[in-house]
């Protein structure tokens, strides 16, 4: 790995989606030290420059949700045309005989798709922790590191398998002490605080359907103790609904609140089925939701009120959701999905190429409970992302940046996390890609054959 100059500008991008740095951003290690206006020079002295003038300049994306390891499991023949339960109980099959190293090459191709596609926060919900799966979290955390990209891990669990009416066989989960030690010990291993963090350990416990009553409140009560955020699937289908009414006898929000999980501590995947005094709970409380369009319809389970969440105080941000219900990981493709699907529930003059671009960066960060990254203003992150325009695509396109969303970007040609180049020229840093696939395909193919 080249080092990184002292100071680098970004000089004069095509585009930026930030006009106070039209004019780029000055990188010093891993930090924006300057965002320089349109036509400006920077005010610091520049060691080098990276001439920009063919990009368009985005802050890195932050994906909020995904479950790394549905890579194997993508367009799986017995899973496709279904919706979340039956798609679920299909699919739970196969992914209770995930080995360790495939759950290492799965997270390795998602991770490194996502940094091809602009993304330089990823996250990651892993859930299905089988006998052979007791270290998921740690493989996971190990390959961030080696790809150098910035990872948001959530220890997730099932604890209500089908002997107890939960959906999840029973080999898939595990008891409640050994989820909340599991969950101390990964928190106390990897999670750093504060500016620059690479590292962070969330609890996820999977659903209200696969999860009991006591571990939502005590999965509740150690993130309080540790200070770290809570991440569940909810909302996500009208027969989520029915199930949390049959079982609990509440909407899954009323659930929610009643195990302590309603605030700013937690983000929520998909946030589809709440009415509009539940949107205003949310606002106020200011939970965040992870807005998964491409697996939204994939699965037919409905639309986000994006709209209305982000006006009540929710930090909305952008997923692309596990790649058995989407089935790619590709967030810049994720932002043209939100755009067209937002036009469809609202109106083309509501939901702008700006809105969403927003959502996949700052939106997506404050669900992460972050604030040094998603901006291209100084004192944030070096974490960038640069596309070129030179696909027949983008041919003849005016505005660069609605360009990006309009004309379906999807391979960004250099991406940077933390001042460090972990992409360029469309080509990931220090990845055998060839080797990477071929590893993959393979474990796919051996994870299938075990069913
Ligand atoms: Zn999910």
């Amino acid at each position: 790995m080249t080092p990184t100059p002292k100071t680098l500008w970004i000089r004069h991008p095509l585009g930026c989606s930030d006009a106070r740095a039209a004019g780029g951003v000055v990188i010093r290690d891993s930090r924006i030290l300057e965002a320089v206006p349109a036509g400006g020079t920077p005010a610091t002295p520049i060691d080098e420059t990276f001439d920009a003038r063919d990009h368009v300049l985005l802050p890195g994306l932050v994906n909020t949700h995904h479950h790394f390891y549905q890579t194997l499991t993508r367009a799986y023949s017995p899973a496709l045309n279904k919706e979340l339960f039956p798609w679920l109980t299909t699919l739970y099959e196969v992914w209770a005989n995930l080995t360790e190293d495939q759950l290492a090459v799965a997270s390795e191709l998602a991770m490194v798709e996502l940094l091809l596609s602009g993304c330089t926060t990823v996250a990651d919900h892993h859930y299905v922790f089988s006998g052979a799966l007791s270290q998921a979290i740690d493989v996971q955390v190990a390959t961030a590191r080696r790809l150098g990209v910035r990872a948001a891990l959530t220890r997730g669990s099932m604890s209500v398998g089908r002997d107890d009416g939960g959906l999840p066989p029973q080999s898939v989960v595990q008891d409640e002490a050994t989820i909340l030690d599991e969950s101390a010990r990964l928190i106390d291993a990897y999670h750093q605080r504060g500016e620059g963090a690479m590292t962070t350990i969330a609890l996820a416990p999977c659903s209200p359907f696969s999860v009991s009553r006591e571990l939502m409140q005590e999965s509740a009560r150690l993130a309080g103790a540790k200070d770290v955020r809570l991440h569940t699937h909810l909302a996500e289908t009208e027969a989520e609904t029915a199930y949390c009414q049959r079982l609990f006898g509440q909407r899954p929000l009323e659930y929610l609140e009643a195990v302590g999980w309603l605030g700013s501590r937690t983000w929520l995947a998909h946030g589809i089925h709440f009415n509009d005094e539940e949107v205003s709970r949310l606002g106020a409380a200011g939970t965040g939701i992870a807005h998964c369009p491409s697996s939204n319809m994939v699965l037919g389970s409905g639309l986000c009120r994006t709209l209305e969440l982000e006006a009540a105080g929710c930090p909305v941000g952008l997923a692309v959701d596990g790649s058995a219900s989407n089935d790619h990981s590709n967030l810049a493709e994720e932002m043209r999905q939100a755009l067209l699907l937002g036009r469809l529930r609202y109106a083309p003059s509501r939901v702008t190429h700006e809105d969403v671009i927003r959502w996949a960066t700052q939106g997506s960060a404050r669900c992460l409970g972050r604030d040094d990254i998603g901006g291209l203003e100084a004192g944030q992150q070096a974490d960038l992302a640069l596309f070129r325009l030179d696909e027949p695509r983008f041919s003849g396109a005016e505005n660069p940046i609605a360009a990006l969303l309009l004309c379906g970007a999807h391979r960004a040609d250099r991406v940077m996390v933390a001042g460090q180049w972990r992409v360029t020229e469309g080509q990931p840093t220090g990845v055998d890609l060839d080797a990477l696939l071929a590893r993959h395909d393979q474990a796919a193919r051996a994870l299938r054959s075990a069913l």
